[in-house]
Order: C-alpha cells, then structure tokens, then sequence
C-alpha cells in the first residue's frame, strides 16, 4: 500500500496486536534512535512492544540503549504481532529471522530510503526526508495531534536528535532541510540531550580507532582525481582490537578530499564478503550504482555488499564508479 501516515495511526490505535520494532542490519544512529524513540512510544501508548534486531549495536550508540533490552530473534515468543520496520529501505535487509517476518500480521514500514520498493502493509516513505527519525518525529506530532495528548518526551527526543545528526553529519549534507531545523529546535525544547549525544557519538572515540584509522588511510587511493576508495580487512580489525561495526565513520574521509566525487569504503566481514560503502559530493546516485550490486540506499549515500575478495571488490565497485562519471552530466 502507499504512503498514508493516518492509516498508521489508525492502526496503531484500532489493533489489539504486539508489535515488533526493528530496523536493518549493519545499526547506525538513525536506525537505533528511530527504533528506539518508536518504541518508547508505543511503551507509553500502552501496547506490548519488543525491540528486536539480530546485530550488535555500535559502541558510541550504547549509551542509548543502556536501560532497554534489545532481543535476538530466537529470544522473541509471540503470536499476534506486527512488525514496525524502521529505516530499512529494503525487505531482506530487515534484522530479524524470516520466520518472524513471515508470521507477522501485518509490516508497517517507515523510511527514507530511495531504493524503497513499499514492501509494507502500510507505509511511510519519504525519500526526500532527512532521516526517519525525522518521519517517526511527524507521526509522533500527527498522533499527539488526534489525541491531545505530549508523547515526546525527553528520552524519545534524544533519540530523534541521534537520528537526524547522524543521517545529516550534523546538518550538513544535502538531504538537511529546513525542516530538519525547525524539527531539532522543538526536539531541544522538549529536552533532547544535545551534549550528550554529539560527545558520545562523535567525541568518544576510542585509541585503536585512530590506530586503524592510520592503516586505513595509508590504503586510500584516488582514481581519475574523482574516486577514492579505503579498504578495511578483517586482519585490521583483529589486529587494532575493533569491531565491524564501530569504523563506518572512516568512510567520509574517501569523500571529503578536494576533487573527489565518490568515496567507498570497502570492509571485510568474512572472507569473501566485503561490505561496501559509497558517498557522494554533488551529482553521481551512488544508490543506482548500489543497487546494480544488489544494495541500495540514498543518492549521496549508499551501501551493497560484494561476495569476493577486496581486492576483487574493490576492482567491481571502482568499475562500476568510472561508468557512472562517465555517464553522468558535468554541470
Ligand atoms: P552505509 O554505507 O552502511 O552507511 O549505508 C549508506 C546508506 O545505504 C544507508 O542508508 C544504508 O541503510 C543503505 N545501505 C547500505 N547497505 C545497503 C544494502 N546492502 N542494501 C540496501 N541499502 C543499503
Ligand atoms: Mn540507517
Ligand atoms: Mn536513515
């Protein structure tokens, strides 16, 4: 079904069922505060919601979870149950058991994703929005609206201003509007833990970051003037004692270099699975070139995953990159 935030609504209100909030695989900050805020919200409307997602939450992002349990699949025992997908663009990349999925009543999905195909029962989907924090943020105003009632409160808006800093790299990248303004004032009024955020998230790096960070930089390497690209192996990371997890912020240093249009990080999970990152600066849809990978994602932010070696996938992606500046305009 298409877009319709008032048929959520309607749902959430009419049905007796337990709900599920998940998000993808592979946790960022929006991912988590856009789970996390929906559930909370749906803990103070007075339904029976678990919080399930099979990935482990990236180090700078626990301080969020703290005092909430994330279940696995197999931990999760229900039988009358929606399923609320936040920030998952795709239906395989949803982080929970098959099983689970197949025996949902019903999938409500909301996100921001391009690649979005409306996998949902019911969605909400709007690919021009900053984060879904910022779609879970005018449900939640939709909803308080229909009931007279404050449901953001301190914690839910900590959680929506995790979101929409990190989907923004704090308001800078292209998909920041003046909505994402307008939402991050209210979110402050309302107690969002703005200093606590943007330390922990950004200011708490540990030492073996910067230790991997030095052996990924010295793989970077510039195509053309226009592509960069860092590789990350499974060895780096076991050597530096850090997890898979917790390096995506290394991927805006492929993009951030003067001339460069695409970025890639390239990360090894397993031999012969390599995750890949793409960013861009102004005008190549990295989320096409995902896509033609099985992935997908945004236009300036994209990811996909390459069943090789990383020097293989490497090869794959930066072919793949060259073709598409190729047939790109230069305005
Ligand atoms: P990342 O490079 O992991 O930060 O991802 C950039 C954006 O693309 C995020 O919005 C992801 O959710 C999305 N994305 C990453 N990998 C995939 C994938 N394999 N399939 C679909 N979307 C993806
Ligand atoms: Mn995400
Ligand atoms: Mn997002």
């Amino acid at each position: 079904m298409k877009n319709n935030i008032n048929n959520i609504i309607k749902y959430l209100k009419g049905s007796n069922d337990d709900f599920i909030v998940t998000s993808h695989i592979s946790p960022d900050g929006d991912n988590i505060g856009s789970t996390l805020a929906m559930y909370y919200a749906l803990n103070k409307l007075g339904k029976n919601v678990s919080y399930v997602l099979d990935d482990n939450t990236p180090q700078n992002l626990k301080f969020l979870v703290e005092d909430i349990k994330i279940l696995k699949s197999e931990e999760v025992n229900l039988n009358n149950y929606s399923i609320i997908a936040l920030d998952c663009g795709d239906k395989n990349r949803i982080c929970l058991s098959q099983e689970l999925l197949n025996n949902a009543k019903k999938i409500i999905c909301i996100d921001h994703h391009a690649s979005n195909d409306y996998y949902g029962d019911f969605n909400y989907i709007d690919i021009d929005a900053s984060s879904t924090c910022e779609l879970v943020y005018n449900l939640l105003m939709e909803y308080e609206k229909s009931e007279s009632k404050n449901i953001i409160d301190e914690d839910i808006a900590t959680c929506l201003y995790t979101g929409l800093v990190t989907d923004t790299g704090n308001f800078v990248y292209s998909n920041t509007h003046p909505s994402s303004f307008e939402m991050a004032k209210d979110l402050l009024l309302k107690g969002a833990k703005k200093d606590t955020i943007i330390q922990k998230i950004f200011q708490s790096n540990p030492y073996n970051y910067y230790k991997l960070l030095g052996e990924a930089l010295n793989t970077l390497d510039i195509v053309d003037g226009k592509i960069a690209s860092i590789m990350i192996t499974k060895e780096m990371l076991k050597r530096n004692v850090i997890s898979f997890n917790d390096v995506d912020g290394i991927t805006s240093y492929t993009r951030d270099i003067e001339g460069v249009e695409v970025g890639i990080l390239l990360k090894e999970k397993k031999e012969n699975e390599v995750k890949v990152s793409l960013r861009s600066k102004n005008y190549v849809d990295v989320s096409k070139i995902a896509q033609s990978f099985n992935g997908g994602g945004h236009i300036r932010a994209a990811g996909c995953t390459i069943y090789s070696s990383v020097e293989d996938a490497k090869k794959k992606i930066v072919e793949a990159v060259v073709k598409a500046l190729q047939g790109e305009k230069y305005e």
